[in-house]
This record gives C-alpha cells, sequence and structure tokens, in this order.
C-alpha cells in the first residue's frame, strides 16, 4: 500500500475576521509579530513566558538533548503549584476568587487563591505526614469537584505524581491504572452525581484497591453523604485525614525536568498509555497557551466543561487558567441534565465570558435544537473554543451563530495528552477558517509530511508531525520507555509523529483529517475519515457519522457510513440513497459510501471521541480488543 499520501477533497472554507473591537483588546493583538520573531527564535517565545513566572533557580540553557530525550530549562528549579497559588498570594489577587463550582443537585462552592491555598495547604501535610512525598504515585477518582484539584495541587506541591482516573471508569480500569503507576496512595470520593443519580465511586475504588498491595492509604471525599463501607486502618475520610493538620506546608523544591503526572490517553486507537509529564516545562507550555489561545483577562470568567479525568481538564481547567491568576468556572454533571438547557442557563446565571467545549457536545445541542440556547441569557460570552476531534464545518456554524450570536471568537485547538498543551490552533485575533484547526502556536515547527518526511505540497494530506521539541511534550511513557520510542519517534525521521492524518492549505491552515490508523484506500486514493463525516453531517438529515473502509475486491476498501439521523427523520433506502449521493456531489463519487448502517449510538470513549476501530473489528468479525476506555451507554447495539 503506497503510505506517501493522502487525498484531500473537502472544499477550504473561507476565513472569518474576529471582530475588530476584539482584536483591538486581545492579549495578542499583533499575532502576525508574535510569529514572525517566534519564527526567527523559537525558544525566546518560551523562555520569556519562563521569565513571566517564579523559579527557585534559573535555567542554565533554554532546552538541551536530543529527540526523543530531551529537558527544556535544564538547572532550574520551581514548583508550579508555587506559580499557580503561592505567587498569587503575594499580589492583589490574594482574595480574588480562584474556583466557583456548582453541583449538578445546585450545591455550590467558591475558593479564593487564599482559601484554596489553605485546603491544598492542609491536604499536602496531611499527606506528609503519612509518609508520602516526592516521587510517590497518588492516584485521584473523583467526580469534577473542587477537591480534585486540590488533590492534584495538593501532590504536585509536595513533589508526588499524579494519576487522575476519569471517575466513570470500572473498577478494573482503576485497578491497572494503579497497579501501572504502582500508587502509595488513593484519594476518591463517597460518589458524585450525574443525570440525577449518585454514582458510587467508593465500592469500585474498594474493588480496585483490594487487588493493589501497594496502596498504603485511600482518602475519601464525602461528597454525597451516601453509605460506604470503610476498611479499617487502610481508609480515612478527608475530613478526618486533614483534622489537625498544618494549614501551612513547604513548596517541594523541583528539578525543572522531574515528573510532574502521569496520564493515561483516551484509548480510543488502542491500549492506553501513561503519559508523563514534567514540572517546568509543562507549566511554561500551559501558562502561556492558556493566556494567549483564551485571551485570558484578569476579569474574565473562564468554563473548560472537560473532565479533569481527561488532560484538557489538567491543563485547561486546573493548572493553565492557576497559572494565569484566572477565575475558573467548573460544573458537575452532563449537559442535558436536568435538560438540554444546563450549560446555557448556567452561562446566563454565572456570566461566562470563556466557554471550552467538544465537536461531539456541539453536534448534539444542533441535534436537539437551538430553542435551548435561545432561550437564555448569552451575551456575556465573548470567545469559543473546541476541543477532542475535528469540527465540522456545519458544526463551527452553528456554534459561532448560535451560541457566539457571531461575535466571539471560536479557537480550535488541536493538541493530545502527549503533547500537554495546544500546539495547532490559529490566536482569537487571527482569522479562523471552519473546520481547520489553522495555524501553529508561535514557536510549533508543525508540519505535513510523506513517510519520508518530506513535507507535502499545500492539498496534500499526510502525517502531522511536529519536528522540533516545545516545552510542555511528554517526556515518556511510563514505566516504558521503548514505547514511548516506537510509537513517536520512528514513524517519521527525526519527527514527532502525532498519529493522526492533515493537510494544509496554501495559508498554511492544517486541517485534521483523522487518525492515521482510520485512513481508508478507496481504489488508490487514501481518504481520512473526517472530510466524508463532515459532508455526511452537512445533510440536515444527519445529526452524526462515522466512516470506515470495508475489503472490497475490486477497491481494496470502500467507505462504509454509520449514520445517527437527526430528531424526526427515519432510515430507509430512499434516504441511504440519497445520502450516499449527496457525499458524491459535494465531495466526490470517489468518497461515495458503499453502504448506510443506521445506528442509534456510536462507540465512543468516555471523553466523547468516535472509536471507528471498534466499528472495523466489529465489521470484520475479529475480537474488538482493549475496551477500557469505552463508554458503555455509547456501545447499547452491541449484542454478544
Ligand atoms: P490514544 O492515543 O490512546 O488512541 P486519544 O488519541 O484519543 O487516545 P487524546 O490524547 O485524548 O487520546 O486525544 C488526542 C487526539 O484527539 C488527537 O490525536 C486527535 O486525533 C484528536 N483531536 C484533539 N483535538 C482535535 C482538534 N481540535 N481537531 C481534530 N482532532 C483533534
Ligand atoms: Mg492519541
Amino acid at each position: 500500500m503506497d503510505e506517501t499520501a493522502l487525498d484531500s477533497i473537502l472544499e477550504v472554507q473561507e476565513a472569518v475576521e474576529a471582530p475588530d473591537d476584539f482584536v483591538a483588546n486581545a492579549v495578542v493583538s499583533n499575532p502576525a509579530a508574535q510569529r514572525a520573531s517566534a519564527a526567527e527564535d523559537p525558544e525566546a517565545i518560551w523562555e520569556a513566558a519562563a521569565n513571566e513566572l517564579e523559579w527557585f533557580r534559573p535555567w542554565d540553557t533554554v532546552f538541551e538533548g536530543d529527540p526523543p530525550d530531551f529537558s527544556w530549562f535544564p538547572g532550574a528549579q520551581c514548583n508550579i503549584v508555587y506559580n499557580a497559588i503561592e505567587r498569587h498570594l503575594l499580589t492583589w489577587r490574594r482574595h480574588k476568587v480562584a474556583l466557583i463550582w456548582e453541583g449538578e443537585n445546585g450545591d455550590h462552592q467558591a475558593f479564593t487563591f487564599a482559601e484554596l491555598a489553605r485546603e491544598v495547604n492542609l491536604l499536602a501535610s496531611a499527606l506528609r505526614a503519612r509518609g508520602i512525598g516526592k516521587g510517590d504515585r497518588i492516584t485521584l477518582y473523583m467526580g469534577v469537584s473542587p477537591q480534585l484539584a486540590i488533590a492534584m495541587l495538593a501532590s504536585a506541591k509536595i513533589g508526588a505524581i499524579h494519576s487522575v482516573v476519569f471517575g466513570g471508569f470500572s473498577a478494573d480500569a482503576l485497578r491497572d491504572r494503579i497497579q501501572d503507576a504502582k500508587a502509595k496512595a488513593l484519594i476518591t470520593a463517597d460518589g458524585a452525581y450525574y443525570r440525577g443519580n449518585v454514582v458510587p465511586l467508593k465500592p469500585a475504588a474498594n474493588a480496585a484497591a483490594d487487588e493493589c498491595p501497594t496502596l498504603e492509604c485511600v482518602v475519601v471525599y464525602q461528597r454525597c453523604g451516601v453509605e460506604v463501607e470503610m476498611v479499617d486502618g487502610r481508609d480515612i475520610w478527608w475530613h478526618d485525614f486533614v483534622a489537625g493538620a498544618s494549614t501551612e506546608a513547604g513548596t517541594e523544591v523541583m528539578e525543572a525536568n522531574d515528573p510532574l503526572y502521569i496520564l493515561y490517553t483516551s484509548g480510543t486507537t488502542g491500549r492506553p498509555k501513561g503519559i508523563q509529564h514534567r514540572h517546568g516545562g509543562y507549566m511554561v507550555g500551559t501558562y502561556l497557551t492558556t493566556k494567549w489561545v483564551f485571551d485570558l483577562k484578569d476579569t474574565d470568567l473562564y468554563w473548560c466543561v472537560a473532565d479533569m479525568g481527561w488532560v484538557t481538564g489538567h491543563s485547561y481547567v486546573v493548572y493553565g487558567p492557576l497559572l494565569n491568576g484566572a477565575t475558573v468556572f467548573m460544573a458537575e454533571g452532563a449537559p442535558d441534565y436536568p435538560d438540554m438547557g444546563r450549560w446555557w442557563r448556567t452561562i446566563e446565571r454565572y456570566g461566562i465570558n470563556i466557554l471550552y467545549a467538544t465537536p461531539t457536545a456541539i453536534r448534539m445541542f444542533m441535534r436537539t435544537g437551538e430553542e435551548w440556547p435561545n432561550r437564555f441569557d448569552l451575551s456575556s460570552l465573548r470567545l469559543l473554543g473546541t476541543v477532542g476531534e475535528p469540527i465540522n464545518p456545519e458544526a463551527w456554524r452553528w456554534y459561532d451563530r448560535v451560541i457566539g450570536k457571531g461575535r466571539c471568537p471560536i479557537v480550535d485547538t488541536w493538541w493530545q495528552t502527549e503533547t500537554g498543551s495546544i500546539l495547532i490552533t490559529s490566536l482569537p485575533a487571527e482569522p479562523q477558517k471552519p473546520g481547520s484547526a489553522g495555524l501553529p502556536f508561535p514557536g510549533i515547527e508543525a508540519d505535513v509530511v510523506d513517510k519520508q518526511g518530506n513535507p507535502c505540497a499545500p492539498g496534500e494530506g499526510g502525517w502531522l508531525v511536529i519536528r522540533r521539541p516545545w516545552p510542555s511534550m511528554l517526556a515518556t511513557i511510563y514505566g516504558d520507555h521503548d514505547r514511548y520510542v516506537e510509537t513517536y519517534w520512528t514513524a517519521v525521521p527525526g519527527c514527532y509523529a502525532s498519529g493522526d492524518a492533515a493537510v494544509r492549505d496554501t495559508d498554511g491552515y492544517i486541517r485534521v483529517l483523522g487518525r492515521m490508523d482510520d485512513v481508508l484506500n478507496v481504489a488508490g486514493h487514501r481518504l481520512g475519515t473526517m472530510e466524508i463525516e463532515s459532508a455526511l453531517v452537512a445533510h440536515n438529515a444527519v445529526a452524526e457519522a462515522a466512516v470506515i473502509g470495508v475489503a472490497d475486491d475490486l477497491k481494496g476498501q470502500v467507505p462504509k457510513a454509520f449514520v445517527i439521523l437527526s430528531a424526526g427523520m427515519n432510515a430507509s433506502d430512499t434516504l441511504s440513497n440519497e445520502l450516499r449521493d449527496h457525499v458524491a456531489r459535494t465531495i466526490g463519487k470517489i468518497a461515495r459510501p458503499d453502504s448506510i448502517e443506521f445506528v442509534e449510538t456510536l462507540p465512543k470513549t468516555r471523553s466523547g471521541k468516535i472509536m471507528r476501530r471498534l466499528l472495523k473489528a466489529k465489521e470484520a468479525g475479529q475480537d474488538i480488543g482493549d475496551t477500557s476506555t469505552l463508554d458503555p451507554m455509547s456501545f447499547a447495539d452491541e449484542e454478544e
């Protein structure tokens, strides 16, 4: 099979300019100048950002090494928590609100930076008193709550390595991750509210902990007040754990390249990888990208809807915003509970200014109608973002028109658990092209290349790679450095291989075409999944679509589409033919699906990404492999 280039068939969208008043007041109001200076000296941009933060000892040099092994700011000492909390205590931000949280049941909590510091110190002192410290691993298994952020920060403050496991995962998935990290402590909760019910976390935590001999203690936060089984000598309530602990806790001095956390990937393409990030570089990367991409100002109330079990929750709920001294909003629960108005009511009630969401959620809201958002006052919003999957132009335009009312720039941010921070997105003051993530962040050398590493011409698809390391780049896969080298550094010579397919247009805008593993080969044409799916979703009968390649004697492969219909639409052969023709008409005959299967659900990870490999395996009658990160609700049609 020829693996050099991909065909890109989707029409390039016209650029949408940011409103003039937005540009005039933007944090980066002269993006072109930033890009020019970053192109000249990519390290200078990171060094300038590092200089805006506090270090216990300065770096000897900005960058050193030879990928796959390298270090940022070697010789420097720091602690990300000092910058996320303590440095603000010395300024007017001491009494500024750092976190506002709304529980699904209406509960409410808010913390100023001073209050947050106190909570973090109490937990940090208590952990230290239990003999937990620098280099020890702590697994966190909780719902979206300030306490999860506090547990992350307390771990990092004492130099321990946190590993957050998404609260919706099963006992087995939790056990595997605790065992992989050889964690010494587990911090969990009795439960969390989700769609009107209490999701019991403690029974799963117990089942997992029983098989994890490395665990010395299990700390349990009382969120819901449900009855739980506590194991004598191992388990302790959070409130008892911190009772009597000191409100002063020294901040561990870390080398810039000491590990900060481990986080397992979504597992869309296979067995999840324990991605390891470090204090110094990750701090600089998340600090600067949050400030520039979200145009973050002290007056903003910023809401990233991601669960903290994912990297987005690490970089853009907790670390990036707090490093910037921002006020972060977080909410427990589902976007569609108690009704489709949850997000829009929340935006109106709190006056949210910046919303960072996912294409999956936006498509769900499109499907259920704009009456819901239209009932609420969304005029506080000034910037919108998306992450997690390619956003099809139709969803982008809906987000722009119905939510942003045409006033708010939309940043489509491409990045990965591995990258730690956003790598590709046009800055908000720059023109945006619906469906394209946009330009690389200043200082990031992204490229689209063929298998040999040669740049592809504009309009020609290939491998999305990054040519030089960036500060928040992963250090390794925890406990498996060989897998790290093999996964990211062998596919394309000398480059970090993202595993995604992409195409660049003549303006340098990058559009992600899907995952390399999912690329179809139809009669010698290599097609990404995104374009065909995007064409399908552009039809008003289609709410969501996933495309895979199935074997064909004549053409090698032909596209097969799985389609969820919009409300009120009925499946029929006529509609199937119409949709197939629609794809052929809008993007070309080569992309016409050979067959369409109408489904109620698509297999997705818990973070809302479509798992095409499951559709492929099922179609080919193969074993579906590791499904530990599958959302069981999303594969309801899977019958044994
Ligand atoms: P695994 O690596 O285990 O298969 P995963 O790749 O789903 O899991 P994440 O790190 O959570 O785990 O997801 C990163 C991937 O999400 C990217 O490689 C890309 O495929 C997709 N992605 C994220 N943001 C965007 C975006 N803005 N546009 C297009 N794709 C995106
Ligand atoms: Mg990945």
